[in-house]
């Protein structure tokens, strides 16, 4: 399952992070999701709490999704609009040339210790 690469690397980059910081238990970690990151976070939030499971630092840590509104660019005209609602053809001068900015992304925004 995708999710669950999602989540050992969501995981590795915690550990890592608790190591730098003499953290030892974790009570949440907030993850950023991008709307086109392919991601479900229902199967997400699953995975994690089975991962989770098995690492002494993170058992019954809390995973906190927040999503990020897809964006792309326009090369022709410059202009940035919604991916979700347009899709990779710009709505302001129909040009092709375009790519996503942001949106595609996971990453760990904060963690919260105990
Ligand atoms: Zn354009």
């Amino acid at each position: 399952m995708h999710e669950l690469g999602v989540v050992f690397h969501i995981i590795k980059g915690v550990k890592k992070v608790a190591e730098e910081n003499d953290l030892i238990k974790i009570a949440s970690v907030t993850v950023e999701l991008g709307q086109v990151s392919t991601v479900i976070p229902h199967y997400l939030t699953d995975c994690w709490k089975w991962a989770c499971d098995k690492e002494d630092a993170l058992r019954g840590a809390e995973l906190k999704i927040e999503e990020i509104q897809a964006v792309t660019y326009c090369e022709a005209c410059g202009k940035t609009y919604g991916t979700v609602e347009h899709g990779r053809t710009c709505p302001y001068c129909g040009s092709g040339k375009t790519y996503l900015i942001q949106g595609d992304q996971v990453m760990i925004k904060e963690i919260e210790a105990c």
